[in-house]
């Protein structure tokens, strides 16, 4: 018997690990500058709060979930996004009640839905998320999209693109969705099962649909731009005059409508505009929440946030071939020759990441041609060789791989030498 992956999951190998390292270094220096704190919730939570707080007439609850019985024969499901469960802990915690509002919150981990795999699309993958819980602000909206846009261009990717639109408010959206039924009632049949459902479930859904999208009813649907009311049109023009004062580059675009039952006013999405990306080109998106904390069984307490999928940002930067990012090489090779120098390299070894030096070396008894090329694969910026020559005068030889430079220093000051010349390079 041999096992394989189960479909739409991967292994995240070494070398390649690198990059998601990368990329949680900075959504975390990002996260402290923006001042979002990490909450860890479960990987499983209670079935009913996805129905309710990601939304019967989803796709995700119709039929991504992964849900099964505990021992216990309660319902269980494996987190298919991380806003419900974040909002969860807001309400069982109590945030609501302290007083600086809003609670800014940040989770980085796996999520799970049952679709088609495909590139870009798995059944097992990560998201990072932030949640901004308790004001109305439209200044917050920008925030959060601004982390967003700044997020994709510490890590290099140029080619993003931002679109936004409103959803506005309940009021608006109902007038909306009035008009909606009116447009597809007509023609509904030819429509997908899905679709049918949705006329007069939520609507909005059909905008959204995957195999539908392409319907000329969908392209000229009523815009819910022109049933926004008073309120609704002021809100977004000051997030779009924030967005004008911070110089992000933004679209609107008035079909997008996002899958997820909780959003109103701001929605928006980033894109990833490379050539080649593929299908799947949504980095992450996200929007206003308005009535899910009262939706979970807290008070009124309105929110923001967003999700980006890491697998694609991955992919975005490599498509993107963002070298920096993507080397992942150690600092330090230690290459020794003969059995007193490899006693030594055991102890300088130690010292290299006492230092903080990424470092390592051979164990299989190479010759010194063998480690020099280990060395190379491994991506190191410098490479201390340790012979028997060398050991008797209690020396070492650094050789900086990028310029060929070769120095001597002492043995018990190696460590130390590397760490600073890594640090001023
Ligand atoms: P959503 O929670 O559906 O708004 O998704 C937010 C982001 O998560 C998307 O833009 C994707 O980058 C990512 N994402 C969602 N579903 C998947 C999936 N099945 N596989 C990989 N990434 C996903």
């Amino acid at each position: 018997m041999s096992y394989s992956l189960p479909r739409g999951t991967q292994d995240i190998l070494p070398g390649k690990v690198e990059i998601w390292h990368s990329i949680e270094k900075e959504i975390r220096e990002l996260s402290r500058r923006f001042n979002y704190h990490e909450i860890r919730t479960p990987i499983f939570e209670h079935t009913e709060l996805f129905q309710r707080g990601v939304g019967d007439s989803t796709d995700i609850v119709q039929k991504e979930m992964y849900s099964f019985e505990d021992r216990g024969e309660r319902s269980l499901t494996l987190r298919p996004e991380g806003t419900a469960g974040v909002v969860r802990a807001f309400v069982e915690h109590k945030m609501f009640g302290q007083p600086d509002l809003p609670e800014k919150l940040y989770y980085v981990g796996p999520m799970f839905r049952y679709e088609r795999p495909q590139a870009g699309r798995y059944r097992q993958f990560h998201q990072f998320g932030i949640e901004a819980i308790g004001s109305v602000d439209p200044a917050v909206d920008v925030e959060v999209m601004s982390f967003a846009v700044e997020l994709f261009r510490k890590l290099g990717l140029r080619d993003t693109k931002l679109v936004v639109n409103s959803l506005g408010d309940a009021s608006s959206r109902i007038a909306h969705r009035e008009a909606l039924v009116e447009h597809f009632s007509g023609r509904i049949n030819e429509f997908c099962s899905d679709c049918q459902r949705r006329l007069h479930q939520n609507p909005l859904r059909i905008l959204d649909c995957k195999k539908d999208h392409e319907h000329e009813l969908v392209g000229n649907a009523p815009s819910i731009l022109s049933y926004l009311n008073e309120e609704s049109r002021t809100y977004f023009e000051k997030v779009k005059q924030y967005l004008d004062a911070l110089a992000i580059p933004y679209e609107v675009d008035p079909t997008l409508v996002r899958g997820l039952d909780y959003y109103n006013h701001t929605c928006f999405e980033v894109m990833s505009t490379i050539e080649g990306f593929g299908a799947q080109t949504t980095l992450g998106g996200g929007g206003r929440y308005d009535g899910l904390v009262e939706q979970i069984g807290g008070p009124s307490a309105p929110g923001i946030g967003f999700g980006i999928g890491l697998e694609r940002v991955v992919a975005a930067i490599e498509a993107e071939k963002s070298a920096e990012l993507a080397s992942g090489g150690i600092d330090v090779f230690v290459v020794a020759l003969g059995d007193e120098a490899k006693d030594a390299s055991v102890s300088l070894l130690s010292q290299l990441r006492s230092n903080g030096l990424s470092a390592d070396k051979d164990y299989a008894e190479k010759k010194m041609k063998a480690q020099l090329k280990q060395a190379n694969r491994k991506g190191a910026r410098f490479v201390v060789i340790l012979g028997e020559d060398e050991l008797a005068k209690g020396i070492g030889v650094v050789k900086v791989m990028t310029t060929g430079e070769q120095i001597e220093v002492s043995v018990n000051e190696v460590a130390t030498y590397v760490a600073a010349q890594k640090g001023g390079a």
